[in-house]
Order: C-alpha cells, then sequence, then structure tokens
C-alpha cells in the first residue's frame, strides 16, 4: 500500500479528479479527509469509500473562505490524529469566462478565489498541520492552460492556474527544508464536468480534441494515478516540480492526424 498510515486531505472531492483521488488514495491505505461545497456529492464519495472498506470524513468547505479553511484542517487532525498530503483540487471554470473585453469583473473576483485564493488558504492553514506531522506533500491543481495560450478564451481561468503554478514553486522553496514538498499537477482536457459543461456542444468539444495529440479526453482516474504518485514517498525527490499529464498537449506543434 503505497500511503498506508497517511492522512490525506483532498478539496473538491465530491466530483472528478478529487473524487478518483479519494477512491484511489483510500485504496493505497489512506485515511481521507473529503472536502467539498456539494455536501450530497461529498457524503457520497465518503460513502463509496466506507463500501470499500477505507475510512474517510466529510467536511462542508468553500476553500475561498478562510474560516472553512481553518475548519477542514482541524477537522482533519481531530478526527484522524494528523495531516500528511493536502490536495488543493477545488477549482471552477465560469461559463462567462471568456477574453479580458467581455469577461465580467465578478466572474474574474470569484475565478480567482476559489482557484487561487483556495490554494493559498488551504496553505495557510494546512502547512503548520503537515509540519506538526513532521512534514507531508502538497499537491496544487493547475492545468496545461498554466503553460500555453488557448484562443478559445478563459482569461480568469487561465491567469488563475498561472498564479497556482508560481505558487507552488515559491511555496516548495520556503518549506524544502521541513520535509514539505509542494507540487503542481497540470492535466490536460479532461471528461470531467468541470470541462465538459463549458464545451457544452460537439462542436466546441472537437475544437479542443483536435489538439490533442492523443484524440482523446483525459480521465479524472489518469489524473489520481499521477497524484498518488505526488502522494506518496515514491515522489521523495521531487518538489517545485509542473507535473503534466496531458495526453501529449504541451509538447504539439502539429498534431498527428
Ligand atoms: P469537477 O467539476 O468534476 O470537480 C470539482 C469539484 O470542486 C466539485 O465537486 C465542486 O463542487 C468542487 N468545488 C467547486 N468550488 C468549490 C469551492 N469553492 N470549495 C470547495 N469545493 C469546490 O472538476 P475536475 O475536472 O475534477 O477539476 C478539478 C481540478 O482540476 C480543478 O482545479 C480544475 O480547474 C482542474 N483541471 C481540470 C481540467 C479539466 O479538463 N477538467 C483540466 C485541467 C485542470
Amino acid at each position: 500500500m503505497r500511503l498506508k498510515d497517511k492522512v490525506a486531505l483532498i478539496t473538491g472531492a465530491g466530483s472528478g479528479i478529487g473524487r478518483e483521488s479519494a477512491l484511489l488514495f483510500s485504496a493505497e491505505g489512506a485515511k481521507v479527509v473529503v472536502v467539498d461545497v456539494v455536501d450530497a456529492a461529498g457524503n457520497e464519495t465518503v460513502s463509496m469509500i466506507g463500501k470499500n472498506g477505507g475510512e474517510a470524513c466529510y467536511v462542508h468547505a468553500d476553500v475561498s473562505k478562510a474560516a472553512d479553511c481553518e475548519n477542514m484542517v482541524k477537522v482533519a487532525e481531530q478526527s484522524f490524529g494528523k495531516l500528511n498530503v493536502l490536495f488543493n483540487n477545488a477549482g471552477i471554470m465560469h461559463g462567462d469566462d471568456d477574453n479580458a473585453m467581455t469577461t465580467e469583473e465578478k466572474v474574474w473576483d470569484l475565478t480567482m478565489n476559489v482557484n487561487l485564493k483556495g490554494v493559498f488558504l488551504g496553505c495557510k492553514y494546512g502547512i503548520p498541520a503537515l509540519q506538526r506531522a513532521g512534514g507531508g506533500s502538497i499537491i496544487n491543481t493547475a492545468s496545461f492552460v498554466a503553460l500555453l495560450g488557448a484562443a478559445t478564451p478563459q482569461i480568469a481561468y487561465t491567469a488563475s492556474k498561472g498564479g497556482v503554478l508560481a505558487m507552488t514553486r515559491e511555496l516548495a522553496m520556503i518549506h524544502a527544508r521541513q520535509n514539505i514538498r509542494v507540487n503542481a499537477l497540470c492535466p490536460g482536457p479532461l471528461r470531467t464536468k468541470l470541462l465538459m459543461d463549458f464545451l457544452n456542444t460537439e462542436a466546441k468539444k472537437q475544437r479542443r480534441l483536435v489538439h490533442i495529440p492523443m484524440g482523446r479526453f483525459g480521465e479524472a482516474k489518469e489524473m489520481a494515478q499521477a497524484a498518488l504518485f505526488l502522494a506518496s514517498d515514491e515522489s521523495s525527490y521531487m518538489t517545485g516540480a509542473s507535473f503534466v499529464v496531458d495526453g501529449g498537449i504541451t509538447a504539439a506543434y502539429v498534431t498527428p492526424e
């Protein structure tokens, strides 16, 4: 078991990457703190883990709120005695996020608050807990759009993920000698609710698919496998890295036919 005796907190664990990671981390021996704003979905993840014989609890927390983040870490320590893995994964892609001229300020602010401030707040309250545990691993979900510009605009989302990547590097430097590793997971386009709601027509899906060398969207399960590596001691010499799992999209100049 690759996460035996570890306690992992995962935000956005009611769906997509977060849920698949919660299930996989549990199967690999971790006790999991499932965090989301959609209580039914978060509780469903917990019961799925329970049915598989694992241990998990649900905490309602909006990652853009300091008091919620402080509480989710408190619950982790109270429930399972410590925190070893902090997976700042929750994120949104707003349907009205467009180019700089058309994106409303409130869409910008909301996106930044969840996607960027949410990672900051997770770390603000999570890092002291990792220090109390003698170290640990932080995984921040960024995106391939932190590395590449897209002509199908989502300006606030892209800027927020660029911030996550930059913040990850700095966090990694600050805590490198405290046995705390900090890495960013950069997924490519995935077949999860977040992207499929945004690419809501077949034409939009095809517009994105032509750029993916593998010719398909990625699966949340494939991201969970990457997150498991970053969470486990197998990645013990890795910090400050951008772990790109993207079907080849960032390597492409011209995609194969
Ligand atoms: P998803 O929509 O399936 O899951 C996201 C989860 O986060 C949901 O359960 C949602 O309720 C929760 N959430 C939303 N706002 C929250 C908040 N304020 N506080 C706590 N929880 C909140 O999406 P996903 O595809 O699994 O995305 C997970 C992460 O991966 C996000 O950060 C996303 O930006 C990133 N990502 C996704 C893709 C993709 O193509 N789907 C690509 C690159 C990066």
